[in-house]
């Protein structure tokens, strides 16, 4: 099948080219993200292959299904992004990867705390000018502290066993599915409200929902234990992030470490480092000492793209062929 894969980077076209070797599709790599202007791109072809900030609302979907678009393959997991409800209208089967590398997030998660806790980007910037100084690097240990995780599925799970059996953490976790695994090791389950007032340090691993969306916010931030450490590799609309930056300015927040951001798309993924940014909020969280971002790599390892490519392309290909979908993402 013709596949217009949007928003290729160089890791896309790598893996999937390489695990298309043995499905044959002809995949067309496009620069461009999906939006309304950049359908007309999927001319000619069966399916789109798209990412976590490609627009799939109902008008780019009427698009696709216009050309004679008759599945999209989500590289991604997350899929916050796709009106599936749209989809059904047009006929359109959407699929996601929903496990393609659980270790890949919660390896990153974990590295992004103790990089933000320890001070480590600061000191690597600060050698980097023959600056030996200690001063302003004191960090905590890991060992004995509260830790809330919020959603304790594949990804939650595995840094919540980390935290605990590997750091010797306090874990607190919230999600409405328990995982007996998790207590077993001495993960206490509370409610999302007291794990925010409670932990001493928490990271985000459930899905953005209208429920999740802004789970961090003024008022949680206000009653959060003075010097709360955040870590969110999962969605950025978690946080109202206009909120976290005044809890940062009042110094109520001790750092945090962001993957995800709520006004990512259009940023996170290009090389805008001859542009002028009009993002003021990115930029303010940007200026902080305690803030880390990274730009929504926490996923990328070669076991995930070989992964991510691997679903992707057998996605297409059973749709090819006929096959059930075991993939398939439905509306409702
Ligand atoms: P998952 O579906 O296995 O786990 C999500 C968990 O969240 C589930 O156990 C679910 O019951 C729980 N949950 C749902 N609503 C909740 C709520 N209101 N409060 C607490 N828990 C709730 O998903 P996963 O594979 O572990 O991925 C988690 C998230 O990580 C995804 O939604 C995605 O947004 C994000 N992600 C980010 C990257 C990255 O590169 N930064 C990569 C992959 C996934």
């Amino acid at each position: 099948m013709r596949v217009a894969v949007y928003g290729a980077r160089s890791y896309d076209r790598q893996f999937l080219t390489a695990g298309n070797a043995a499905h044959g599709h002809d995949l067309v790599f496009l620069d461009a993200g999906l939006s309304p202007l950049t359908v007309p791109l999927a001319a000619g072809c069966g399916g789109v292959c798209a990412f976590v900030n490609d627009r799939l609302d109902a008008e780019v979907i009427e698009g696709l299904a216009a050309l004679g678009v008759k599945i999209a393959a989500m590289r991604c997991a997350g899929y916050n992004n796709v009106d599936l409800a749209a989809a059904a209208d047009a006929g359109i089967a959407v699929t996601r990867v929903p496990a393609y590398s659980p270790h890949a997030v919660a390896e990153f998660t974990v590295g992004l705390l103790l990089a933000l806790d320890r001070n480590i980007h600061r000191a690597w910037s600060r050698v980097r000018e023959n600056n030996y100084s200690l001063d302003g690097l004191v960090g905590r240990n890991l060992h004995g502290r509260l830790v809330g995780v919020v959603g304790t599925g594949q990804i939650g799970a595995l840094v919540a066993r980390t935290l605990r059996a590997g750091f010797g953490c306090e874990v607190l976790a919230s999600d409405p599915v328990v995982n007996p695994e998790l207590e077993a090791i001495g993960v206490r389950y509370s409610t999302p409200e007291a794990l925010l007032r409670e932990a001493e340090i928490v990271t985000l691993h459930c899905p953005l929902t209208p429920e999740t969306r802004h789970l961090i916010n003024a008022k949680t931030l206000a009653e959060a234990q003075p010097g709360l450490v955040i870590v969110n590799t999962s969605r950025g609309a978690l946080i109202d992030t206009q909120a976290l930056i005044d809890a940062l300015k009042t110094r109520r927040i001790r750092g945090v470490a962001l993957d995800v951001y709520e006004q990512e798309a259009g940023i996170f993924f290009g090389d805008l480092s001859n542009e002028i940014i009009d993002d003021d909020v990115l930029q303010r969280l940007l200026t902080f000492p305690n803030v880390l971002v990274t730009g929504h790599q926490a996923f990328l390892t070669e076991e995930a793209l070989t992964a991510i490519a691997e679903t992707t392309l057998t996605s297409l290909t059973d749709f090819e062929n006929g096959r059930p979908l075991a993939n398939a993402l439905h509306a409702g």
